[in-house]
């Protein structure tokens, strides 16, 4: 007998899953993820496992956001991890900066030794052995990681069989999504993976278990990552100073605007000027990982931002200042919402007002909206307190809005849009379950052009 479990599943962020098996008198269990609720889920406190009467064999994550990955340091330290190679060295990159730039830096410490040891961490290695693992190490299992594409780059669904004799050939199929969506460069493989490996030899799946955070953001617009990087192009075109705020872990919306700007400058090159080290240190690793499989991934001229008042000049060229060069050639800088950023924009704002350079500085959001609206309104149009708002992102950039800078929304989602929703759940075709998580909107599903597999869905 076999067992799906999904904790925390009805709320966008912090869900986790557990899979149990029999074999012989014990049980196993695989946990998939282990992340803390996000702000404005309405959940102050995330659920306590019951690590010791339900024992788990392994973790597995699906992607190294915090919503997955954030509760990583209570997990017993005799349960090995399994995550993708390049996400282990983006969350690595996270923590040796938090180590250096914050209080609290004994805790990021330990969490690096986590990350860093070699017993414990199991990388899935995909493109270096060009095909896919499958992880045989837990009695009753054989798992298959995929790659999808989301927010994050290096993320995965993970293809389960669990040894279960009321099923065909004794193994109970379920394909567990992680975050996904289909708009971005390598969305539509997905469907593609699905096809070929995940019914490979005619396999059928038994139950899925499926993200739908767009099942509550129905209105939210949807474009593809290439769609917005011309946007960019054309943005940047006409906007030769421009401010960038972007996470600095998604991979995807990164490329998007580091291709556009040069687009913008064809046939020169706009640099790239971030922050902080920490920055430039995720950026080196998406060029040397994805970057050497594709040139729409390489971060080729990327300096960070000089700290004092002229902008300190970069190596390459000691007569002029990095100011001077940022203003002739133009420029994308990465910058982050808060107050002690504004010293990055201000000697742009000044030598535009005194007629030294013609064109105002503009800043690029490229994140989810939720963060800077005041309030959300509900199904009803009810104005209602939004939690997730960060108040500092909001009154930096009221204070830029302020100063005459022009704030350009660009962004899109790191989810599945509810159609790539129901072409998955019919491509998978599962043959009896499919459970939502990672939604506020579980029974919305059943409004999904998915025919027969309507009434397979059980919401929870
Ligand atoms: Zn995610």
């Amino acid at each position: 007998m076999s067992d799906i479990k999904i904790y925390q599943g009805n709320q966008i962020g912090g869900c986790v899953t557990v899979i149990s098996t029999r074999v012989g008198n014990e049980i196993h269990r695989i946990m998939i993820d282990f992340g803390s609720s996000l702000p404005g889920s309405g959940n102050t406190e995330d659920f306590q496992y019951p690590w010791e009467d339900e024992p788990v064999d392994a973790v597995f994550f699906t992607h190294y956001h915090g919503d997955h990955v954030g509760r990583l340091m209570d997990i017993p330290r005799d349960i090995p991890l399994y995550m993708g190679k390049t996400a282990r060295q983006v969350m690595i990159n996270i923590q040796e900066a938090l180590t250096r730039s914050r209080e609290g830096g004994e805790e990021h410490k330990k969490v690096l030794e986590v990350l860093r040891d070699d017993t414990r961490v199991r990388t899935f290695n995909l493109i270096e052995k060009k095909y896919y693992d499958h992880v045989k190490d837990i009695p009753g299992f054989v798992i298959e990681p995929y790659s999808v594409d989301h927010s994050a780059y290096d993320a995965y669904m993970f293809l389960i069989e669990a040894d279960d004799p009321n099923y065909e050939n004794g193994k109970r199929v379920i394909l567990h999504t992680g975050d996904f969506r289909g708009h971005g460069r390598l969305g539509k493989a997905m469907l593609h993976v699905i096809k070929s490996f995940v019914h490979r030899n005619g396999r059928k799946v038994n139950a899925l278990i499926t993200e739908g955070t767009m099942m509550s953001r129905m209105d939210e617009e949807v474009i593809t990552e290439t769609a917005m990087m011309y946007e960019a192009a054309k943005y940047l075109k006409e906007h030769k100073y421009a401010f960038l705020i972007c996470s600095s872990t998604n991979l995807d919306s990164l490329a998007s605007f580091y291709q556009a700007a040069q687009m913008a400058a064809f046939p020169f090159r706009r640099y790239l000027y971030t922050y902080n080290d920490y920055y430039c240190a995720q950026l080196k690793t998406f060029s040397d990982t994805a970057g050497s499989f594709s040139a729409v991934y390489q971060f080729e001229n990327v300096y960070r931002l000089g700290l004092d008042d002229e902008l300190s000049s970069p190596k390459w060229d000691k007569t002029k200042t990095q100011k001077e060069v940022m203003e002739k050639a133009g420029f994308l800088a990465i910058i982050k919402p808060e107050e002690w950023c504004e010293k990055f924009l201000d000697p742009f704002i000044d030598d535009y007002r005194m007629k030294k350079i013609d064109q105002m500085p503009v800043i690029i959001y490229s994140m989810w909206d939720g963060y800077i609206l005041e309030y959300l309104t509900d199904k009803k149009g009810k104005k209602k307190e939004n939690e997730a708002k960060k108040q500092e992102w909001i009154d930096f950039l009221n204070k830029q809005e302020e100063k005459g800078v022009k704030i350009k929304h660009l962004h899109t989602s790191g989810h599945a849009s509810p159609q790539m929703l129901a072409e998955v759940i019919k491509a998978v075709a599962p043959t009896d379950e499919i459970y939502p998580m990672h939604t506020e909107h579980p029974e919305m599903f059943e409004q999904l052009d998915i025919g027969e597999y309507t009434r397979k869905v059980r919401v929870q």
